[in-house]
């Protein structure tokens, strides 16, 4: 069982597959790309399958692939469904762009995903190029559409970005309206690849929800699922629900139940933290599942409090530097 030395149950694995995305999203990463991690560098489909086998022995229930775009990687479909195939593990579940996610949703219902997260931060085609720096808003509208024909439940993420989309809040709000989705508005949060970040974040949950509020007085708190990132929100009348994500305030950490592993194999115990180990190098070196085993117990029990901890313990602060496509989002 993966307990941490705070008495937490950690149940969840967020597992980037790839770091190389289709979009180009200003906030994280530059115009031109990353510098790309080799092939040989990433973690096989075979060995996330290993390390995922084992992690869910230990305990992890729930996995979310992301990236990168995790769409982008080859052969990803078939990868997908030996996962879906794991013993033991309960939810299996995809954050996408959407970009090239359609065709594949049939699929995805046929595998047993219930739950899609797809981002979508604007629903105006020149303010989504000016984010995405690519015109690719009607191929996320088809894929939106697709999820919700074949009843897959979709959370919509939109980050709140001063100056770029704040004037889309209402509109994608206006969403939920005869949709059931969950729109769910993300703050910013300061890892676009460049280390250029701001001091001070204007549009916080508080803000976010005040805006939400003026248009939509009537608007309720309804309880959070447990461990839930998002508070979230009823307005009367409407099919989808709508919820805000304190991510760069911060104010989720004490219920923390997960873990990430990126493409190269670092096994990172805090979004805002160092790595703690990489499993990739181990299982190259030739660790058998009980060192592999042994390894993921020690490195989870140290699991940070919270972001502001891990932040201060990270050693080179390279973990604000970073994109979210390579520690996976
Ligand atoms: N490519 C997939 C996608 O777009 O959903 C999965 C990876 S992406 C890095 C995962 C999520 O991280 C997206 O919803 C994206 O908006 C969010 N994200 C990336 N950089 C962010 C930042 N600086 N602040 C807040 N959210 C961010």
């Amino acid at each position: 069982m993966l307990i941490d030395k705070h008495g937490r149950k950690i149940n969840y694995l967020r597992l980037a597959v790839t770091d190389r995305c289709n979009l180009r999203c200003f906030y994280c990463m530059p115009e031109e790309g990353l510098d790309w991690l080799a092939r040989k560098e990433l973690m096989t489909y075979e060995e996330m399958l290993h390390v995922c086998s084992v992690l869910v022995k230990m305990g992890i229930e729930k996995i979310r692939i992301t990236g990168g775009e995790p769409f982008v990687r080859k052969e990803f479909m078939p990868f997908l469904t030996k996962l879906s195939k794991l013993q033991g593990l309960q939810e299996l579940t995809i954050t996408t762009n959407g970009v090239l996610t359609a065709p594949f949703v049939p699929e995805l219902k046929k595998l047993g995903i219930k739950s899609v997260n797809l981002s979508l931060d604007t629903l105006d085609r020149n303010r989504f190029f000016a984010i995405t720096r690519r015109d690719e808003l009607p191929r996320v509208m088809e894929t939106l559409e697709a999820l919700l024909h074949h009843d897959i439940e979709v959370k919509l993420n939109a980050v709140v970005m001063e100056g770029k989309n704040t004037d889309d809040i209402l509109p994608l709000v206006e969403l939920t309206k005869d949709m059931p989705v969950s729109v769910r508005f993300i703050e910013e949060m300061p890892f676009n690849g460049e280390g250029n970040h701001y001091t001070n974040l204007t549009w916080d949950h508080v803000q976010i929800l005040n805006t939400i509020r003026q248009q939509y007085p009537d608007i309720q708190k309804v309880p959070d699922a447990p461990f839930s990132t998002s508070y979230n929100y009823n307005i009367l009348g409407h099919k989808g629900k709508v919820g805000v994500i304190a991510a760069y305030t911060r104010s989720f950490c004490g219920t923390c139940n997960r873990i990430r592993l990126t493409p190269l194999g670092v096994l990172k115990t805090c979004l805002y933290g160092d790595g703690v180990m990489n499993v990739k190098d181990l299982m190259r070196a030739g660790a058998g599942k009980a060192a592999l085993q042994a390894a993921l117990l020690a490195a989870v029990g140290k699991k940070e409090k919270n972001g502001w901890e891990a932040e201060k313990n990270s050693a080179v602060r390279s973990a604000l530097n970073a994109s979210m496509a390579t520690i996976g989002g």
